[in-house]
């Protein structure tokens, strides 16, 4: 049996991280624990990327209320952390009567959720702003507080801040059972360990109705429902400077078309019901769904410059609605689960909230200090070109371009594998730097980026993988080249 933690943590998505964070600042031993090999390996590496303003979930829900809280926290916290942001504005277009009445009630109900700025705009005005709309547009809801981030860099900054502050976290370890043992503390059963800890939080996106049910008479149903995308290269020439939804449905807020805070353009989500949660596969007909449904928005719609398709799946619960806080039937456990859009907005939130009820559970003070976040450098391809050369004169490895799609330098790939929570595999590294993220994906960079990659972690290179588990990037095969030569006798 391992130390008895104050909390633990199971999950590190953005909900996750913003709840160790924050966790962080009061005296108590937290660990998380993920079966990811990486942070945010569930929904928060694989959706929008957009902090919604609120305009959309129904009032007096806790969707509502942690959505407006949220995203009235992120400009700041990006701008602490170092994390790409940009408050972009958002469009929700209508191109008839039945669209019209509907972006009416949702201007309705985001001044009842506290958004403000909203404005019902016409054509005209619609076309002068984005002159790539389709013209068949009649009017469109203006959201001028909704923004874009780069919504895994959130999660990492928050994890290293969280770490910098005494938080433990364990990756490639899944967590098969919890139980409240008769002293009011918790065991936790994993693949590989037992733990046991005081207070139990889980924000583990899609096995949380699952472990939900191991503790509370009053059970949950989650549906699993994915949404695929497509990304288009940042070389071409942007045709939307905001985000543009079309009007939501019942299954989710529509197929948008969106810059992403790196200068790519994304077109999607879908919205489909799977059965297996970590089933992040792309099918030929949901693609061909985007594009019939993204050309409403953007009459020019060409995927000429498409580097990547990928799917993210929403943790959705039968009752709609997040659930967050302590569990009636189970002192001592908190949960946030259901945290389906827009929980990637609401995570600041809905951490400091859980936080504070655990710190006043456990009866534990603040921090009178803490650590500081360290200022993370301008990434290279940002910098100007004296920046560049102060930076190649203080540490020559920023003189070796690794990505070149991307320009990341290898001293950028180095300082991300040396992050409190750093990078162990050439995906982690891709998040964390972006190297491999640019037209070839990864073509040319992934085998120096698995070289530094061993390098520095000691990982011998044919153990490097992709991203964790056995994904492993060379085989048996290529070991006869490495040693030297491959004869053919
Ligand atoms: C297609 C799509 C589009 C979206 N768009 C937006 C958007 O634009 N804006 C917005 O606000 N929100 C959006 N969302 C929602 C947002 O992505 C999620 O609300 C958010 O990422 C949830 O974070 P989380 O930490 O709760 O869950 P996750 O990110 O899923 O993290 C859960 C973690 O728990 C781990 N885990 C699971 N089970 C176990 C176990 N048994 N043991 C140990 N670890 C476990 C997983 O590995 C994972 O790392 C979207 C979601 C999707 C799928």
């Amino acid at each position: 049996m391992n130390t008895t933690f104050d909390v633990l943590v199971i999950g590190s998505g953005i909900t996750g991280c913003a709840t160790a964070r924050a966790l962080s600042r009061y005296e108590t031993s937290v660990l998380v624990l993920d079966r990811g090999s990486d942070l945010a390996e569930g929904a928060t590496k694989a959706n929008s990327g957009i902090v919604h303003a609120g305009y959309d979930a129904v009032p007096g829900t806790k969707k509502a209320l942690y959505n407006v809280r949220g995203a009235n926290m992120y400009e700041a916290l990006a701008g602490e952390l170092g994390v790409p942001y940009r408050r972009c504005g958002a469009l929700v277009l209508a191109f008839d009567d039945a669209d019209r009445k509907t972006i009416e009630e949702l201007k309705t109900r985001g001044e009842t959720n506290g958004v403000t700025g909203l404005e019902i705009l016409d054509r005209d005005s619609l076309l002068k702003l984005e002159p790539n709309l389709n013209p068949e547009v009649v009017a469109a809801l203006w959201v001028p507080t909704s923004a874009i981030v780069s919504p895994y860099e959130m999660a990492f900054a928050l994890a290293d801040d969280a770490a910098l502050n005494g938080v433990q976290f364990r990756f490639d370890e899944e967590v098969l059972s919890v139980t409240r043992d008769p002293d009011g503390c918790f065991t936790v059963r994993t693949d590989r360990e037992t733990w046991r800890c005081r207070a139990l939080v889980n924000c583990s996106g899609s096995s949380g109705a699952d472990l939900h049910n191991q503790l509370s008479a009053r059970k949950l149903t989650m549906i699993h429902r994915r949404g695929q995308y497509y990304l288009l290269d940042r070389a071409m020439k942007q045709p939307f400077d905001r985000t543009v939804f079309q009007c939501p449905s019942a299954m989710g807020k529509g197929v948008l078309v969106s810059p992403t805070v790196h200068g790519n353009l994304l077109l999607g989500p879908t919205a489909e019901d799977i059965d297996d949660p970590l089933d992040t596969a792309t099918t030929a007909s949901g693609l061909s769904d985007i594009l019939k449904k993204a050309a409403r928005t953007w009459a020019g719609l060409t995927t000429r410059t498409n580097i990547t398709n990928f799917s993210g799946v929403r943790a959705h619960l039968t009752t709609d609605d997040f659930v967050v806080g302590p569990c009636e039937d189970c002192p001592g456990y908190f949960e946030a689960i259901g945290i389906e859009s827009p929980g990637l907005s609401s995570a600041p939130a809905i951490g400091l909230d859980l936080a504070e009820m655990i710190a006043g559970y456990l009866t534990v003070s603040r921090k009178e200090a803490i650590v500081p976040y360290p200022v993370p450098p301008v990434p290279f391809h940002d910098m100007t070109e004296e920046q560049r050369a102060q930076a190649v004169s203080a540490d020559p490895a920023y003189g070796n371009i690794i990505c070149r799609c991307e320009v990341v330098t290898e001293a950028e790939i180095r300082r991300a594998i040396r992050r409190p929570v750093g990078a162990r595999s050439v995906d982690g590294v891709k998040r964390r730097t972006r190297a491999g993220m640019g037209r070839c994906q990864g073509g040319f960079c992934l085998p120096r980026v698995a070289a530094i990659i061993s390098e520095e972690t000691g990982i011998p290179l044919k153990e490097v993988t992709k991203n964790g588990g056995k994904s492993y990037l060379l085989s048996d095969t290529v070991d006869v080249f490495l040693k030297g030569g491959h004869d053919h006798e």
